[in-house]
């Protein structure tokens, strides 16, 4: 199908945009890489009748540490977080996210700030981000303002931004000494959305417990998940603690909201959960304890 028409404006810098879309009102809309809003217009379930496109922006493509942060520009593709040597060193969880995204196609245009504020739970990022503890600038007419990833998933397909906002950078903490994480997703075929994944990061302390533990769930609820429960269960325990584990399993599994669709049943997906975050926590404390901020 054709998507509706619209008009189309491709600035050149940040307060451009920003005049364009508090211009364009209601009707205005953000595009990126497109790889989430072009399958709408073309479904017509979306019908902007402005597309402001942020492509040519200067200086929304980074990824650094500065000021106590992995800083990673919204426009960052995410074949470039694929294929970061500071991710994969010390941040496994994203490279291992960003390397199950659909497929190289999507990856080469599909930036992070559109898999992030595009509010889709079946998105991988967003649970990362819950587990990593992250917080997003948005940046509005009247400056930047920063919002926590676990108020920024209001619901499905809506999030924390107002219209005439544009998310510019992603703020990860740089984590402590002792520090790993692991994304797992569980797809039915090869690029698919997940049926179920889970994203865990942690950080022990010097006895090898659980200093904080960050765990975020995919695809099983209107919102990716902040499973609290299930990481104040492992405050002070050992990864290795088996009756631990298993409860830290079973309350991660209860934070699931699935429903029953083509990728199977609630029932099914929360066992998906509760397996996958078991998992996940045995890899974040393979690499939080070989040692460094991994
Ligand atoms: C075949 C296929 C398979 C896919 N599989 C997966 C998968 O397995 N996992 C996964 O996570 N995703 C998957 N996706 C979805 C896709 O990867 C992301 O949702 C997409 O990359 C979003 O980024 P984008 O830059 O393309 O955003 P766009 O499509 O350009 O925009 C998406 C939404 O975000 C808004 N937006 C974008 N950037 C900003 C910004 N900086 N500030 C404010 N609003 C903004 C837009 O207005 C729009 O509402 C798949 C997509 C396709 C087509």
């Amino acid at each position: 199908m054709l998507p509706p028409s619209f008009d189309y404006a491709a600035p050149k810098t940040l307060p451009e945009a920003l005049g364009l879309l508090e211009k364009g009102g209601e009707g205005a809309k953000v595009i990126a890489g497109g790889q989430s809003l072009i399958p709408l217009l073309k479904l017509r379930l979306a019908s902007p009748t402005l597309l402001v496109d942020i492509n040519r922006i200067g200086g929304l493509d980074y990824i650094r540490e500065s000021g106590g942060f992995l800083r990673i520009g919204a426009l960052t593709r995410m074949a470039e977080v694929g294929s970061s040597e500071l991710l994969q060193k010390k941040y496994p969880i994203l490279h291992d996210a960003s390397i199950v995204i659909a497929d190289p196609l999507v990856r080469n245009l599909g930036t992070v700030g559109g898999n992030i504020s595009h509010g889709d739970p079946a998105n991988d990022l967003p649970a990362v981000m819950l587990a990593l503890g992250a917080e997003f600038v948005a940046t509005g007419p009247s400056g930047e303002r920063r919002v926590r990833a676990e108020e920024f998933f209001q619901d499905t397909f809506a999030v924390a931004l107002e219209r005439n906002e544009i998310l510019t950078e992603i703020r990860v903490p740089i984590p402590a000494p002792r520090s790993g994480g692991s994304y797992l997703k569980f797809e039915q075929k090869v690029a698919d959305f997940a049926s179920a994944a889970v994203a865990v990061q942690l950080t022990l302390d010097s006895k090898g417990e659980c200093e904080s533990v960050g765990v975020g769930l995919t695809a099983v609820g209107p919102t990716a998940i902040k499973a609290r429960q299930a990481e104040e269960s492992m405050k002070g325990r050992k990864p290795t603690d088996r009756e631990a584990v298993k409860g830290f399993a079973r309350l991660a599994a209860e934070a699931a909201d699935p429903v029953s669709d083509i990728r199977g049943t609630a029932a099914y997906k929360r066992e998906l959960v509760r397996m996958l975050v078991t998992r996940a926590l045995k890899t974040a404390y393979g690499r939080a304890r070989q040692g460094g901020a991994r």
